[in-house]
């Protein structure tokens, strides 16, 4: 076993992102999306329309017609395709639980005035090291290259710590310098007071602005229409 492979099977599966250059840049803030601004309760969604432009393995694939675009990532499971149908209020969209295979492709939906990039979730533990490396070249090149990319958004499950995939993801976004909002998901697995109280901490491990964290359910609908309004203020909308 070569000194790579030995690094690559131990520390995470993202590990050839360059912590240094993270380290080196002036500043470890995470930018942030504009917020809603709605004072409207939750409810459905405000993006529609949406529909399946396809599949790729190039994270600097060209769509036609250039628009700007939202990219949503996060661990496997996290709830990310129940989100996106959510937002877009088309419940077949996105697959729900579907076998995470398709580890080294972003899935691209088309809105009016934008795309939606879904980065494929991270952090399962069946994917082989082939597996891994692809999904290490498509998010890292994604996000640090691509032209077109307005915000991220960042899932993660309410109710766990952040693991060392997703400190992994925080570098890279540091990094980038994208505009972040960190959702999260399943908020309706918990009461009112202890959603909040988790986005208080959650915000703290991660380094968050806490306006940058916004509690979502896609079962009850708890934020999704913040979030939609929030996505078409970061692309001029
Ligand atoms: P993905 O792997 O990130 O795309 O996650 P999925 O959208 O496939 O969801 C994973 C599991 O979490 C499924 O069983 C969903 O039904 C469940 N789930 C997703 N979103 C929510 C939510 O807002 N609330 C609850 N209670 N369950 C959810």
């Amino acid at each position: 076993m070569s000194e790579n492979d030995f690094q690559l099977d131990n520390q995470n599966a993202y590990d050839n992102i360059p912590h240094c250059l993270a380290c080196q840049s002036e500043s470890r803030h995470i930018p942030a999306m504009p917020p809603s601004g709605s004072t409207t309760p939750s409810g459905g969604p405000v993006l529609g329309g949406a529909e399946f432009v396809g599949s790729y393995p190039d994270p600097l694939v060209t769509l036609d017609p250039p628009l700007p675009e939202i990219a949503l990532i996060g661990r496997s499971n996290v709830g990310k395709s129940s989100l996106l149908n959510a937002l877009v209020g088309q419940p077949g969209l996105a697959r729900v639980s579907g076998t995470p295979g398709k580890t080294t492709l972003l899935n691209a939906f088309r809105l009016p005035h934008l795309y939606l990039v879904d980065l494929p979730g991270y952090g399962f533990a069946v994917a082989g090291k082939a597996a891994r490396v692809g999904y290490r070249k498509l998010v890292t090149g994604y996000l640090r290259e691509r032209p077109t990319l307005a915000g991220v958004v960042w899932l993660l499950d309410v109710r766990r710590d952040p693991s060392p995939d997703d400190f992994t993801i925080q570098e890279l976004l540091i990094e980038s310098g994208r505009p972040v909002l960190a959702v999260l998901t399943k908020a309706d697995k918990l009461s009112r007071t202890a959603g909040m109280d988790r986005a208080h901490a959650l915000a703290r491990m991660l380094g968050l602005d806490e306006s940058q964290v916004q509690l979502v359910s896609s079962k009850t609908k708890l934020g999704v229409a913040e979030l939609g309004e929030s996505i078409l203020a970061t692309v001029g909308g």
